[in-house]
Parts: C-alpha cells; sequence; structure tokens
C-alpha cells in the first residue's frame, strides 16, 4: 500500500476542495498542501496530502503560480537559478 492510496482512501476518492464547496467531484490525483519543495520532510505526511480533481488541481497551481510562488520565486530565483526547472504536476506519482 502506497501513501497516496491511503489518502485517497481516506478522502473516500472526493475531490477535498470541491468537497470544502459543497461538491461532490470524484478524484484520483494527490495533491501536496505544502509543496514537497518548500519542505521535503513533507512529502509523505498524511496531513500535507489531500486527494484533489484535475481542475481543482490545475486551479490550485495556478493560483499558487500567480500569487504566492510568483512572489517567492522572484526572490528565491536569484539565489536558487536550479529551481527554475522543476515542473509543475511532480507529485502526480
Ligand atoms: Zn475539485
Ligand atoms: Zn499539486
Amino acid at each position: 500500500r502506497t501513501v497516496r492510496e491511503l489518502v485517497l482512501h481516506r478522502d473516500a476518492y472526493i475531490c477535498q476542495k470541491c468537497k470544502r464547496q459543497g461538491r461532490i467531484t470524484p478524484a484520483t490525483i494527490v495533491h501536496h498542501i505544502i509543496p514537497v519543495r518548500y519542505d521535503s520532510k513533507k512529502a509523505l505526511e498524511l496531513d500535507n496530502l489531500e486527494t484533489i480533481c484535475a481542475s481543482c488541481h490545475n486551479a490550485e497551481h495556478t493560483e499558487r503560480a500567480m500569487s504566492l510562488r510568483a512572489k517567492r520565486m522572484k526572490q528565491t530565483l536569484s539565489r536558487r537559478p536550479d529551481m527554475i526547472r522543476i515542473k509543475r504536476n511532480e507529485e502526480i506519482w
């Protein structure tokens, strides 16, 4: 059994983001709430993982790219040029 499966079972294969908005959407993507690149110790923590549908997942990453990440990356990139190469959907195993 993988951590991914545990999370899917815990969340009953329902998108947790949709659920918070009162919608029931089947989902099979396990998303890291705190991106692993910021804290690799959280990669396998169940509390940091939630089931999410494809459209919410895209929105989540786009949102982050637009706000939080954009600001943070600007500062970080000058110090960490290697972070440019990190791909968006790396946490889908
Ligand atoms: Zn959703
Ligand atoms: Zn994600």
